[in-house]
């Protein structure tokens, strides 16, 4: 047997009152485990304090007060019941607290049965919504709080959202950027006898960069219908 050999000498019924008092104390509100009251009190052995505590009719696990948790974790104020509802609060849910905290989720929300919370509390609340103006026309949207881009940019509909787009791109992107007026005095002129091929030929541009600048000049193939 790998009995710790002091505490096989020590039978169960050796331990002073004190003892047993300091040891239950210990393992119910001091944050220590078996092993550490085992190392405190020379036992080598876990299983022998579980079995002492049994002897002396201490169910430590039942009897373990929010304290012990809290100090176990390293944060004490976590046994404070006010506290711990106050932060639920604050953070919206235990999601967020546990996130905050660095401790896991199931962790808050032990604690907060133990110390009698209000569960309700473990829940973020409704979402929150607000409202910004949109960037380009400035009518006031309002929206989940998450939907907003962190950029800070907000657009009402994808129309405001193009006139952004092409404010930013200076039309750069796809009309080739800045085309002279003898182009554009060209493209005015032809852009119903010429096919794109042929005029983006004439002026060194590409076939998409006459399409699009055809297009953001209403210049159609055949006035009136789509092309
Ligand atoms: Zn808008």
């Amino acid at each position: 047997m790998i009995q710790c050999e002091i505490s096989s000498k020590r039978g169960y019924n050796r331990w002073t009152k004190a003892e047993i008092t300091e040891m239950e104390y210990l393992l119910t509100l001091g944050g220590y485990t078996f092993e550490e009251v085992g190392e405190k009190y020379d036992i080598d052995n876990r299983q022998y304090v579980a079995q002492l505590m049994q002897r002396h009719c201490i169910n430590v696990v039942e009897n373990r007060k929010p304290i012990w948790y809290a100090v176990r974790c390293g944060i004490v104020k976590l046994a404070d019941k006010d506290w711990l509802e106050k932060q639920l609060v604050k953070h919206n849910g235990s999601k967020n607290l546990a996130r905050k905290l660095q401790l896991s989720q199931g962790f808050i929300n032990n604690q907060a049965r133990r110390l009698k919370i209000n569960l309700e509390l473990l829940l973020p609340s409704e979402p929150e919504k607000i409202t910004r103006p949109c960037t380009i026309c400035k009518k006031k949207i309002t929206r989940l709080k998450t939907k907003f881009p962190e950029s800070g940019l907000v657009f009402c509909n994808k129309k405001c959202m193009g006139e952004w787009m092409g404010k930013k791109n200076h039309g750069r992107s796809h009309d080739g950027g800045e085309w002279t007026h003898d182009e554009l005095q060209f493209l005015v002129n032809n852009h119903i006898k010429m096919m794109d091929r042929k005029i983006a030929l004439a002026l060194g541009k590409t076939k998409k960069q006459v399409y699009y600048r055809r297009h953001r000049m209403g210049l159609l193939k055949r006035p009136g219908k789509r092309d």
